[in-house]
């Protein structure tokens, strides 16, 4: 009510936009009491995702992966991984425990975005198409053993209800994607008649998701991660659970007594969260209203579009860049999390960054320094907002495992495997992700508990996995 009557009261434009920016940065705050509570709603609903299907918002999927790799996985296999602006297709060589990754190579191929509002065939006809052109290059450098046939894992980064290490079925899109007809379908079924149409003699040998990838290539590298976490486009997390604190799980307890668990953490919502007017109308005009609550406020995908909307907001509220409102501040997504990172990044005096970003991007010249200086501070809002929240459902996490607290004569390791865009290039996120993380856990138990870059850990990830699960196994083992 104070910040109301502040505002009316002003007159200026200027103090206008200001009261604008102050009641959104006073509606993002995350002081460390709100970040507790909404780690114990993530706890909370952690359990009740465990406890029945659709027990929460949290779907806690089972991934079937009981077993993560230990690296004695030999042989040639390849991965395709699917589910950002961009798919990468890899093969790797695996020379078990002494050669361990003796050969790799991939190519990342952008998706025309028609394609991602589409139809299923047009899709994964694409994706098998590059697949079996990247199949084509394969040189002397990799070896498939003579008589079999080449094995792939897939990473699809949508939630899957999966039916087996080999099957699942689309719950729903999330990010930029929307193709009616392939919710509810089995996307491996979909995938692999694609590849028999281009005659590419491929098996499908794992499902993943993306978090689940980078979980094996995590712990491929180090044998204490025990959970990942992607910031990228999207956002979720995955991590080891005790299938029998898994109550919904009804089939055969595992030899390992562990089931990797896709938490779908992007649809996480809570009373905690908070979220102000330009989140919901972010949400109500996005592809997929009222899901993906999390995600929205965190993702890269989505925080540009945040701080455009504010900005759209000081401009016809409060005349913040002159008389007319920049026609280009009200085309969505325009303004991209990346083009945000670089004009918060700005260290030049002047602003340079931010001066060229605004004129090129959203047609608005000649801005003054204290201009600029406004559209940082609300980079940073949106930014530090999304940090500090996913710091909070890292220490959910940690809360459900009891890894939160030091425990008695016990010198437990923690490691966190992270990967995505946000997290790799948008150094201001990623720095305040990590210290948040340790104010909330405390020095002593910081120092347990450490977050690793898992570089593209989800492609390796997924060939891991394929190689796990291959049809040759058993005869090897033998
Ligand atoms: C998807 C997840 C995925 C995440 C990161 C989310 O939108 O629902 O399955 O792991 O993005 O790619
Ligand atoms: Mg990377």
């Amino acid at each position: 009510a104070l910040i109301v009557r502040h505002r009316m009261r002003c007159s200026g434009r200027w103090a206008r936009a200001m009261a604008i920016l102050r009641e959104f940065e006073e509606k993002c705050a995350t002081p460390i009491g709100k970040l507790r509570q909404v780690a114990d709603a993530m706890t909370v609903e952690m359990h009740a995702g465990l406890a029945s299907e659709g027990g929460s918002k949290l779907k806690m999927l089972i991934s079937y992966v009981d077993n993560l790799p230990t690296g004695n996985e030999r042989g040639l296999f390849y991965a395709l991984d699917l589910g950002g602006t961009n798919f990468r297709v890899l093969r790797v060589q695996l020379g078990g425990k002494d050669g361990r990754v003796v050969n790799q190579e991939f190519a990342e191929v952008s998706i025309p975005p028609h394609l991602m509002t589409g139809g299923s065939e047009e899709l994964f006809d694409y994706i098998a198409a590059e697949l079996a052109k990247f199949v084509k290059t394969e040189g002397e450098d990799f070896h498939l053993s003579p008589g079999r046939q080449r094995e792939l894992g897939f990473t699809f980064s949508f939630p899957v209800r999966q039916l087996s290490i080999t099957s699942g079925t689309l719950i729903k899109w999330t990010k930029g994607f929307s193709i009616e007809d392939v919710v509810g379908q089995d996307v491996v079924l979909e995938l692999t008649k694609a590849l028999e149409k281009q005659g590419l003699d491929m098996r499908v040998a794992a499902l993943v998701n993306d978090t689940i990838g980078t979980l094996a290539g995590g712990r491929y590298l180090n044998n204490d991660v025990i959970a990942a976490v992607i910031l990228g486009t999207g956002t979720n997390a995955a991590y080891v659970e005790c299938a029998n604190a898994i109550p919904k799980w009804h089939g055969l307890l595992p030899k390992s007594g562990e089931m990797v668990i896709n938490m779908e953490w992007g649809n996480f919502r809570s009373s905690h969260l908070p979220i102000t007017e330009y989140d919901h109308a972010l949400d109500v005009e996005s592809l997929n209203p009222g899901e993906q609550i999390f995600e929205k406020i965190i993702s890269g995908m989505y925080l540009g579009d945040i701080v455009r909307r504010v900005l759209l907001s000081m401009a016809e509220e409060a005349a913040f860049f002159g008389d007319t409102v920049p026609p280009q501040l009200k085309v969505p997504f325009i303004l991209r999390t990346p083009d945000m990172s670089a004009m918060h990044h700005d260290t030049s005096p002047d602003l340079k960054v931010v001066g060229n970003k605004l004129k090129d991007i959203l047609g608005i010249p000649n801005t003054s320094l204290k201009t600029r200086k406004a559209v940082v501070e609300l980079c940073n809002i949106v930014a530090t907002r999304g940090a500090r929240l996913s710091a909070a459902g890292i220490l959910g996490i940690l809360k459900k495992l009891g890894r939160d607290v030091v425990k008695e004569g016990e010198k437990q390791r923690t490691v966190l495997a992270m990967d995505g865009g946000l997290y790799e290039h948008y150094t201001e996120f990623r720095v305040c992700l990590e210290s948040t993380l340790k104010e909330l856990l405390g020095e002593e138990v910081s120092a347990n508990v450490s977050v690793e870059h898992s570089n593209d850990g989800s492609g390796i990830g997924a060939a891991l996995l394929a190689a796990s699960h291959s049809q040759y196994l058993e005869v090897e083992d033998s």
